[in-house]
């Protein structure tokens, strides 16, 4: 059944910058800080936990945006340990739930859980308990399933309300309410019923991962009104960001770019597949680095070997799948290298997050070519792609319209493309614009390539040009590469596109004036606004599989109804081709070394043919 919310007015106000929230005159300021040393032992606050937990504790709805590893957990617990009643926590794993109330228990704070695999008479145990005017727990998780499908722990928590004993409702990972999120849970979706019920009932919603559509539909589905939110900056400062071209010896490139910028540091390098961890640290073994890999693969012992290895500074080098990150808190990672496309902006930012936790400058490099974007996209439709554990990853669900979740995916893909072929604008500006976050580029101070490179652009109306490409692909029967309808487009006369010609007469050489850096970017830009579709062809004889242009008609027929512009920005050519060699390299121990002449020019174009011959 598709979901509707109901759309009510929101009132949203912005806790953030409200000095209110800061406050340490609250009659529980002392409470709070004492309970947070004695029983939580932190020595102090993190950036906005005093303020949610004054918010939340004054009775507000609360919406927080906190990356992970922030510390959400604490602007829930600590309330629950000094407000009278029970607080209700719904959060979407058990085993997450597991672990939380491991480690309360070891804090001596009485917390409990329901969940439908539980026996029937442990959570009747536990809902006898609750009936008690007495009872010693502070802390109630459940799984957002059992207040769907549960009438009886429905009835329970109306029975704790009418006795004034329903604290505060809390709703963890938030961003599983929405399905715009990697994460859609549809259990979520029920949720508002909470509020209906318990209008007084103070709630605290809580994501690492919200872009403004996720953030409405999850204030929607709630059903909050006045909603106090408390976003912080997604935005790493220390964090130096690059996209290279990707090429046959990105490894040699790999090698010289930690000799020169990290010799002898910690670092990360994500790739794709198992085998690609093991080629990659192996031949970096060979030149000399402390490198191992690390992947699902691998037994856990041989895993937690690794790991502890690599905490300890014996391996500087881990080459690694998604799988490897979580729970990681190594401060002095410098550099984290992705030796293949990331799946989404969001596991990128995430996975680059590892690096620079001391505050420190570090690097993140990604070797990009467009032909990994083929072989991404044909692994995760085989569902052949190693995820993360929690929380980036969209494998936590587990819903029926599994068809869903690959456009998602595909979707997540395609924008991860589109960053990675942007020469133009800020890296951080691109990355944060998906997180909701409005970012002015000026404040980058040239700490990603494109910043670094860029001294002015302007602005082009390509609508003609991508008019032309779309009748071009129709005119070739939708079977050809993109990397061949650029060729055709440019007027190239190779033999396969001469051979070809005669089908595509009128169009052939119809953007000889466009660079080809210019028209690949022109032509990305309708695979990523959807108005061209990249299908996968197999070729059965080759087992190899290239990749085909669709057009999307029912979206490429606003393109020419008219009234439809297209502009996009380009480097302005006179200020690019004065770009000296000596502004362009950066000085030792900067961004990365020789790699960042404008790729305009650059004749990064994807060899059709991609070997899918992955472990
Ligand atoms: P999130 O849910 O935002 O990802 P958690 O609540 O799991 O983050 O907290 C991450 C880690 O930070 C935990 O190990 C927690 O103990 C620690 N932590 C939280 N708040 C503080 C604090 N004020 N001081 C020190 N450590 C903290
Ligand atoms: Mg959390
Ligand atoms: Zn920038």
């Amino acid at each position: 059944e598709p979901y509707i919310p109901k759309y009510v007015e929101v009132n949203y106000i912005e806790g953030s910058n409200d000095k209110k929230w800061s406050s340490v005159n609250f009659p529980w300021t002392k409470k709070l800080e004492a309970n947070n040393k004695k029983v939580f032992g932190n020595h102090s606050f993190r950036p906005n936990q005093r303020e949610v937990i004054n918010a939340t504790m004054s009775g507000y709805d609360v919406f927080v945006l906190m990356p992970t590893g922030g510390g959400k957990s604490l602007t829930y617990q600590l309330p629950a340990l000094i407000c009278p009643g029970i607080t209700l926590v719904i959060s979407p794993l058990v085993s997450l739930i597991q672990d939380q109330i491991m480690h309360l228990l070891q804090a001596n704070i009485p917390a409990a859980y329901l969940s439908a695999n539980m026996e029937w008479t442990e959570q009747q145990e536990i809902l006898r308990e609750l009936s008690s005017d007495h009872f010693k727990y502070r802390l109630l998780y459940v799984t957002p399933e059992k207040i769907a499908k549960s009438d009886v722990l429905l009835r329970h928590l109306e029975s704790l309300h009418a006795r004034e004993l329903l604290a505060r409702i809390v709703i963890d990972e938030a961003h599983c309410v929405s399905q715009w999120g990697h994460d859609f849970r549809p259990d979520y979706q029920g949720l508002g019923i909470l509020k209906q019920k318990f209008q007084n009932t103070p709630v605290l919603a809580l994501t690492a991962t919200a872009t403004a559509s996720v953030k409405e539909d999850v204030v929607q589905a709630l059903g909050l009104v006045n909603c106090i939110v408390f976003r912080q900056s997604f935005n790493r400062p220390n964090l130096l960001y690059s996209v290279i071209p990707k090429t046959k010896k990105c490894i040699d490139d790999i090698d010289k770019f930690i000799k020169d910028n990290h010799f002898d540091e910690c670092g990360i390098i994500y790739c794709l597949s198992r085998m690609d961890c093991e080629k990659v640290a192996e031949k970096l073994q060979e030149c000399g680095h402390k490198a191992a890999f690390y992947h699902g693969s691998m037994d856990p012992t041989q895993r937690a070997f690794v790991q502890k290895q690599w905490s300890k500074d014996e391996i500087n080098i881990i080459c690694a799948t998604v799988a490897f990150g979580m729970g990681i808190n190594k401060p002095d990672v410098r550099f984290v290298i992705h030796h293949s496309l990331p799946k989404s902006i969001e596991g990128y930012h995430q996975e680059c997050g590892r690096a620079g936790r001391d505050g420190q400058r570090s690097s993140c490099v990604l070797y990009y070519s467009y032909s990994d974007y083929i072989r991404v996209k044909h692994m995760i439709s085989q569902g052949g792609i190693e995820q993360s554990p929690f929380p980036s990853g969209s494998n936590r669900v587990n819903i029926a319209n599994s068809g869903r979740i690959l456009e998602t995916n595909t979707e997540n893909l395609l924008r991860m493309v589109s960053y990675c072929e942007n020469d133009v604008d800020c890296r951080r500006l691109l990355q944060l614009i998906h997180f909701g976050e409005k970012f002015d580029s000026a404040n980058c101070k040239k700490t990603c390539d494109n910043c670094l490179k860029i001294k002015s652009f302007i602005e082009k109306d390509v609508t003609d040009v991508t008019k032309q490409l779309v009748e071009l692909v129709k005119s070739t029967r939708q079977q050809f590469s993109s990397s061949h309808i650029l060729e055709v487009y440019r007027g190239s006369l190779s033999q396969f596109v001469k051979k070809h010609r005669h089908e595509t007469l009128s169009l052939h050489g119809a953007g000889k004036h466009l660079a080809k850096g210019e028209a690949s970017r022109i032509l990305r830009h309708l695979v990523t606004e959807d108005f061209l579709v990249e299908d996968v062809k197999k070729s059965d004889i080759y087992g190899s599989v290239s990749s085909v242009l669709k057009v999307n008609e029912y979206k490429a027929k606003n393109l020419f109804l008219g009234g439809k512009t297209i502009i996009l920005r380009f480097p302005s050519p006179v200020k690019a081709s004065k770009l000296s060699k000596s502004e362009v390299a950066p000085a030792k121990g900067s961004l990365i070394s020789g790699k960042l002449s404008p790729q305009i020019d650059s004749p990064a174009q994807p060899q059709p043919e991609v070997d899918l011959n992955l472990s």
